[in-house]
């Protein structure tokens, strides 16, 4: 660490409250997969900011759309219509198979979008008595920060000090589908899960599982939300992580990938039954929609789709996994992932994850662990062969203990 590093931090540390827990680098300019810091050392990207950067830092068309649009037309509300939301819709909803949307900005605000649209679809259509809605969770969920959210996780660090919590959750082990089958009641409107847990640590459920929970859901009319927020868009080298399973959800929550890595984009992707119970005046963002993050996340999916990400994703991950699977070091308890999405566990006994991830930043490496045992690799998707060959010598040095 040198003087201006430690401006910075010092600056951070005082005037902002102390929710996060970053490594000791302070990051100033990013481009393709790697980014730099203020003393000019250059590190590759191998946390993508929680998948947010899939498309790489400053994606040159993305880019080019944003200023474009910043000097046409950001903001109008949704008092009016905009014409670049129809055309973003559309493109979402094709690209994912379903018929309505609702776009918001964070990813924990989409989430509640589908809390409600799918207590208010219970009311609707299944008749549940007021106020009596149920919603099947599973544990170790992570699915954002609101108090809403935080009612229903099982994570203590995430709920302490927080009360009083929102009713109307039932969480059940995840990949376990008989709990989920035996949680059912009448009440219960939906199902909502992640089809991979990223903040667990990248956990990834057994095989059959989330086709089980499909199979319960429609004998029972419960609808099944998946929050694809982290895993969708590319990242497990599928547009959606269910699509490993065969699994088709009634809706799905995106964010983060969708603003293309310089906007809060998310939305609600579903059936048209699903969407149609909202009516005007009974949700809104002021935000959520305007042109600016809808034309920026209209190029976030064309360069999708164009560059092949999910090609990519899928190819480089099964070669970055088996390389990484590869390595044997006495630190490693097990390694796991799909697509440029992989977790490493590291047994607490030998080194701290949050160890390793210091290491790797010395050797020019941004990763971040999660939950003190999980080291993750999750870059930009359109990281080079060349970059990821470097990475995994740099790895095996950090992990070999050299
Ligand atoms: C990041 C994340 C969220 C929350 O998104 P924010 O934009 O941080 O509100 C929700 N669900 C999953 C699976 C996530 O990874």
């Amino acid at each position: 660490m040198t003087e201006k590093t430690d401006f910075f931090m010092e600056k951070e540390d005082r005037f902002g409250a102390h929710n996060y827990h970053p490594l000791p680098v302070v990051l100033t300019k990013g481009q393709g997969a790697w980014v730099w810091d203020v003393e000019g050392n250059k590190y590759l990207d191998m946390m993508s900011a929680y998948s947010a950067i899939s498309h790489g830092h400053c994606h040159p068309r993305i880019l080019e759309t944003l200023v474009e649009q910043a000097g046409r037309l950001t903001m109008c509300s949704r008092a009016y219509y905009n014409d670049k939301l129809g055309e973003f819709l559309e493109t979402l909803c094709k690209l994912v198979d379903m018929d309505m949307a609702l776009v918001m900005n964070s990813g924990a605000e989409a989430v509640e979008t589908a809390i409600k649209a799918v207590r208010r679809w219970g009311y609707q259509h299944k008749k549940i008595p007021d106020n009596q809605a149920e919603i099947i969770v599973t544990s170790s969920n992570f699915h954002g920060r609101t108090v809403g959210i935080i009612s229903f996780s099982s994570d203590e660090s995430y709920r302490v000090g927080f009360g009083p919590f929102l009713p109307g959750f039932k969480i059940v082990p995840f990949g376990d589908a008989k709990a989920l089958a035996d949680a059912i009641t009448p009440n219960t409107c939906a199902v909502i899960t992640e089809p991979i847990q990223g903040e667990a640590g990248i956990v990834i459920p057994p095989q059959g599982w989330l086709k089980e929970v499909k199979e319960i859901c429609q004998k029972n009319n419960v609808l099944l939300v998946l929050d694809e927020i982290q895993s969708g868009l590319g990242r497990t080298g599928k547009i959606l992580a269910c699509e490993h399973e065969g699994v088709k959800p009634d809706a799905v929550v995106l964010g983060k990938a969708l603003g293309g890595g310089f906007l809060p984009v998310s939305a609600l992707v579903g059936r048209r039954d699903l969407l149609e119970v909202f009516t005007p005046g009974s949700h809104g963002s002021t935000f959520g929609g305007n042109p600016l993050a809808a034309s920026v996340g209209l190029m976030a999916l064309k360069v999708m789709q164009d560059e092949q990400l999910i090609e990519r994703s899928a190819e480089f991950g099964t070669y970055f996994l088996n390389a990484l699977k590869q390595i044997s070091s006495p630190f490693i308890k097990d390694v796991r992932g799909r697509g440029l999405w992989i977790g490493v566990d590291i047994d607490p006994a030998q080194k701290s994850a949050r160890s390793i991830c210091e290491e790797l930043m010395r050797q020019g490496i941004l990763s971040k662990e999660t939950h003190e045992t999980v080291v993750r690799f999750a870059p930009p998707l359109v990281i080079k062969r060349e970059d990821l060959d470097w990475a995994i010598e740099k790895i095996r040095g950090v992990l070999m203990g050299e």
